[in-house]
């Protein structure tokens, strides 16, 4: 299944900060953003923080991760096949939540969420 996603964002999508192809890329490297989405596919979100708005997310190649290109698009997509559509970064608010208070809630509480998940996954098998 994540092969095929891999597969097909290689062949589909163009990065979205150098706009050039993702098919020599070895990661299909996707970047949350600070910015709302207004569409419904690919947003982030977190089901752990209530009120957390679906987030932007723009899909980025190898080199550009390495050089840390700017990214200028996010990307969209919906249908079936999947239709694909960028959105200018510069179009999208931002996020309405406060950010330091966000990195402090992945440090602490989220991180500690992930490891009982991962202690209560091992005790299961
Ligand atoms: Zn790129």
């Amino acid at each position: 299944m994540i092969e095929d996603f891999e597969n097909w964002a290689r062949k589909n999508v163009e990065c979205c900060a150098c706009g050039g192809t993702l098919e020599t890329s070895i990661c299909i490297n996707i970047i949350e953003l600070k910015k709302q989405a207004t569409w419904k596919f690919p947003v982030a979100g977190h089901i752990d923080i209530p009120g957390y708005e679906p987030r932007a997310v723009a899909i980025v190649c190898d080199e550009c991760i390495m050089k840390k290109e700017k990214i200028r698009r996010c990307i969209e997509w919906e249908g079936s096949p999947y239709q694909v559509k960028y959105h200018d970064v510069e179009d999208l608010e931002d996020a309405k939540k406060n950010m330091s208070q966000m990195d402090y809630y992945f440090g602490r509480l989220f991180r500690q969420r992930m490891l009982l998940r991962a202690a209560n996954q091992e005790s299961k098998n």
